[in-house]
C-alpha cells in the first residue's frame, strides 16, 4: 500500500478527529511545538478524538511504513512530539479530566495539560503529583517520572499512577497497571513513550488546596553559603517541606521590586504542604538565618502555584538543556556551578535542582523503570531566550555548564530533561540497571522499535 491521495482520504473518512496535511491552514499552527527551535514538517497530523483516532492513526502508519510521533502537551524541548515527514498523532484534543472524590482518583485523558488536571482537582481541594508549569502535558511528563512541588510528600507523577490505557504498536488498546500487563505498566513508569499511545491515565489524588510557597531570593555573594545550607537542610527536611535551588535574573518588572530587576541571584522557590498554622513557625528560622532579598513566600492555591511561572516561560522561546542526577555538593562542585550560575546568558535561562528525595526515596530502585531513587537532586541547567539570534549563546553557556559540573553527578540525567541528540549511552545511564528488562519489554511490545522518537529504548529480541 502506498500513501497517495486515495489511502489518505480513507484515513480521513475514518477518523472523529482533523487530519492536518502540508498546504492546510492550520498547517504551521499544527506542527509547532513549545520549544521554538524545533521546526520539523510531518506529513501528517492526526488530531485524535477518541481512542478509535488513536488506533486508526497507529495502523495507517503502520501499514504505510511512516515514521510516528506522539504529541501530548509538546513541551518536550528536544520536540520529540513532531517528527519530519511522518505522522504526529496529536493528542490535544484528548482532554477530560474526572474526579472521583469518594476513591480520590482522577481520570485524566492522554492530551491533558497539567493546567486541565489542576483545574479540575482543585476543586475537589486535591491535587496530584506533577511539575512545576501548568502548561506542560500530563503524557510526556508523566512518562518519563514527574518531578515537582509535591514530590518530596507524594513522591514522582508515577509513584501515583494507577493505570494507564495504552494503544499499542500492533494497534491493540490493552490496560496496564498492577494485574494487567503489569511488565507494561512497570515500564510505563518511567520509560517515556516507548510503548505505546497513552491514551488515559489514572491517578491517585491527595488532599491539596493551598501550599505556603514561592520564591526566596538572595544575593549571588551568599550562594555559596546557602548552597552548603541547603544541601544539609533538603536532606533531613521534612516531606511536606520542598523546595528546589536555583540560579536566575530577576525579571525587569511587576512584580519584582525595581532594585532587583536584572539582577543576577540565588533562590529556593519553597512549596511548604503542612499544616497552614505552622507554616509561618516552619520558615522562621530560614527567614532569620538567611533574611531574603526577596520573599514571596506565603499561602498560594495549588493551582496559583502551578502557573506562577507560566507568564515567564510562555511557548516558542528558544530551549536548551543539559541535566544530570546529582547525589551531593562538594565545594569544589558548588565553586563550578556558582562560577557559571553567574554568567546566565540571557534573563530567562537558569539553572535548577529539584530534590527527588522524601517519598520518592520510598519506592525501590527496581519497582519502578525510574532508577535513581536514591538521588538527591535532578539538576537541570536551561539556556532561554525569545530571540532566534541567541540560540548559539544558551546552547554554548549550557553545554560549558554541564561539562563542567558533570564531573561531579551521579551519572545519568532524567529522560525529561534531555535533547533528543544525547544518545543511547545517556539514555542507558538515566535506566542503569533497569534498561535491561525495559529492553526485554519493548521487545515485547514494540519488536520493530515502531515508536522511536523519544529517549529510545532499543527493543530486545
Ligand atoms: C517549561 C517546561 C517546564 C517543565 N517542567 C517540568 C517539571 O516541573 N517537572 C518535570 O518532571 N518535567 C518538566 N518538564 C519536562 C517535561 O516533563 C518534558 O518536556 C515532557 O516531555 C513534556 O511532556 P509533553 O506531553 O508536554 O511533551 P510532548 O512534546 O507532547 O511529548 C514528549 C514525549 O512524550 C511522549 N508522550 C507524550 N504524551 C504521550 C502519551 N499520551 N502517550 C505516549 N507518549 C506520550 C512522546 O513519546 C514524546 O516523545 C518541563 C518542560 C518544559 C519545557
Amino acid at each position: 500500500m502506498n500513501m497517495n491521495a486515495e489511502n489518505i482520504s480513507t484515513l480521513k473518512a475514518t477518523l472523529r478527529g482533523e487530519l492536518i496535511q502540508p498546504g492546510d491552514e492550520h498547517y504551521d499552527a499544527a506542527r509547532q511545538v513549545y520549544n521554538g527551535m524545533i521546526d520539523r514538517h510531518p506529513a501528517l497530523i492526526v488530531r485524535c478524538t477518541d481512542v478509535a483516532d488513536v488506533i486508526a492513526a497507529v495502523n495507517f502508519s503502520r501499514e504505510q511504513g511512516l515514521l510516528v510521533s506522539i504529541r501530548g502537551g509538546g513541551h518536550n524541548a528536544g520536540g520529540l512530539g513532531v517528527c519530519d515527514d511522518g505522522l504526529v498523532i496529536d493528542l490535544s484534543l484528548l482532554r477530560y479530566v474526572h474526579v472521583d472524590p469518594i476513591s480520590r482518583t482522577v481520570l485524566v485523558g492522554g492530551g491533558c495539560t497539567w493546567g486541565d488536571v489542576d483545574h479540575a482537582t482543585h476543586a475537589f481541594s486535591l491535587a496530584v503529583p506533577s511539575g512545576i508549569i501548568s502548561s506542560t502535558g500530563v503524557g510526556g511528563l508523566t512518562l518519563g517520572g514527574g518531578i515537582g512541588y509535591l514530590t518530596r510528600k507524594y513522591g514522582l507523577s508515577i509513584d501515583n499512577l494507577l493505570a494507564a490505557d495504552i494503544v499499542l504498536a500492533d494497534g491493540r488498546s490493552v490496560t496496564a497497571d498492577e494485574s494487567r500487563n503489569a511488565d507494561l505498566f512497570w515500564a510505563l513508569r518511567g520509560g517515556g513513550g516507548n510503548f505505546g499511545v497513552v491514551t488515559s491515565f489514572l491517578f491517585q489524588a491527595h488532599p491539596i488546596h493551598t501550599l505556603y510557597a514561592g520564591p526566596m531570593l538572595w544575593e549571588m555573594e551568599q550562594a555559596p553559603e546557602m548552597m552548603r545550607w541547603y544541601q544539609e537542610y533538603i536532606k533531613k527536611a521534612p516531606d511536606d517541606m520542598n523546595g528546589f535551588f536555583a540560579f536566575l535574573i530577576v525579571p525587569p518588572g511587576p512584580p519584582f521590586p525595581e532594585r532587583l530587576h536584572n539582577k543576577n541571584m540565588c533562590g529556593i522557590v519553597w512549596g511548604y504542604t503542612g499544616p497552614m498554622e505552622l507554616a509561618e513557625a516552619a520558615f522562621k528560622p530560614i527567614r532569620e538565618k538567611f533574611p531574603p532579598a526577596l520573599d514571596f513566600v506565603g499561602p498560594i492555591p495549588h493551582p496559583a502555584l502551578q502557573s506562577m511561572f507560566d507568564p515567564l516561560y510562555a511557548p516558542g522561546l528558544q530551549w536548551y538543556w543539559k541535566a544530570d542526577f546529582v547525589n551531593e555538593l562538594s565545594d569544589e562542585a558548588i565553586e563550578r556551578y556558582i562560577q557559571h550560575g553567574s554568567q546566565l546568558p540571557t534573563t530567562q535561562s537558569t539553572m535548577h535542582l529539584y530534590p527527588v528525595n522524601g517519598a520518592a526515596h520510598r519506592v525501590g530502585k527496581h519497582d519502578t523503570a525510574w532508577s535513581y531513587r536514591d538521588a538527591t537532586w535532578a539538576e537541570v541547567i536551561v539556556g532561554v531566550d525569545p530571540d532566534p539570534a541567541n540560540k548559539d549563546r544558551i546552547v554554548t553557556w549550557a553545554r560549558q555548564y554541564w561539562e563542567e559540573v558533570h564531573p561531579y553527578s551521579a551519572g545519568g540525567a532524567y529522560v525529561n530533561f534531555m535533547m533528543e541528540e544525547e544518545g543511547e549511552t545517556r539514555v542507558k545511564a538515566s535506566y542503569r540497571d533497569n534498561y535491561e528488562r525495559l529492553a526485554a519489554i519493548k521487545g515485547k511490545y514494540d519488536p520493530t522499535n515502531f515508536f522511536r522518537v523519544n529517549q529510545n529504548i532499543k527493543p530486545a529480541l
